[in-house]
């Protein structure tokens, strides 16, 4: 549902990591001089999905796990729209798992943040796709995002933030903010964001993080070295954080561009009928 509501205080939990991304998706923006008219919101569903509601900008609340096809539609509608979607990791990765693969590889440019904190929060705490063995009688292994998104070859930002470094994340947001408003595609940001009240990781992660670029061989523009130093950092027992794929080609690689050219969207488009007048004829003509 479209909100134009004024925005409410957060009803998150004291500490939770979610206040770091709502933060940092202000300040990034604000930076950037969005304007709140051309900037859309898309939240899933979950603790984390609330947060348009504490932003004074258009805002959705999507389906569970649906939030990536509302929002590239949000954006081929209007491509001069600033689209962010945020969600959780049980959205986004266990109902929506199928439409955050389809993502990298339909590369509209959008931004994806998931707000992963390795349990469904907002159900008290059971068990979700990111969790460790162990957690809650939880006996498989955690799904990395990270590594997902680098073994897709599409030309998208991959990067993963923590909730523990505001600064950092603002920095990388608003990187992946300017990388959708040239039209380059698809951006995905997975932050580690604790539920300090059914996970509280904020101790264990912050020993845990390593920036991917401090470590020997650090090439954002090399999919293979990322994915391979990732892969060590998590084999390690460490957290990997930072900018993972940052793509050389500039080109407007994003499915708005490749569908409209530099039309101005369906939503955005003159359908006066004066202006539409030629074409409706020529269709009826056709017809006859
Ligand atoms: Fe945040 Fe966890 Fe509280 Fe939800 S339950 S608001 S994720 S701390």
């Amino acid at each position: 549902m479209v909100s134009s509501a004024k925005p409410v205080h957060p009803i998150w939990c004291p500490g939770c990591g979610d206040f770091g991304v709502l933060a940092a998706v202000k300040k990034a923006t604000l930076d950037l001089k969005v304007t709140p008219s051309d900037f859309v919101l898309v939240g899933g569903i979950g603790c984390s999905g609330s947060i348009h509601n504490f932003f004074d900008v258009n805002g959705i609340h999507a389906l569970h796990g649906r939030l990536l096809a509302q929002a590239v539609g949000i954006k081929l509608a209007n491509p001069a729209l600033t689209v962010v979607a945020a969600g959780g990791d049980g959205d986004g990765y266990a109902i929506g798992m199928g439409h955050f693969i389809h993502a990298f590889k339909k590369n509209a440019s959008i931004l994806y943040i998931v707000l992963n904190n390795e349990t469904y929060g907002l159900t008290k705490g059971q068990a979700s796709p990111t969790s460790q063995i162990g957690f809650e009688g939880n006996i498989e292994p955690p799904f990395h995002a990270i590594l997902t998104a680098l073994s897709i070859p599409a030309p998208n930002f991959i990067a993963r933030t923590f909730s523990g470094d505001p600064k950092t994340m603002t920095a990388v947001l608003a990187e992946a903010i300017r990388f959708n408003r040239d039209g380059r595609g698809f951006a995905f940001v997975e932050d580690l964001s604790p539920c300090v009240t059914y996970n509280d990781t904020y101790k264990l992660w912050r020993e845990k993080v390593v920036d991917v670029a401090t470590l020997p061989g650090y090439d954002p523009t090399d999919r293979k070295t990322m994915f391979r130093l990732c892969l060590e950092q998590i084999e390690a027992g460490r957290i990997p954080v930072g900018v993972m794929h940052r793509p050389t080609d500039s080109a407007r690689n994003g499915l708005e561009a490749k569908l409209l050219g530099d039309q101005p969207g369906p939503a955005a488009a003159d359908i006066r009928l004066e202006t539409q007048r030629p074409a409706y004829e020529k269709l009826l003509a056709g017809l006859s």
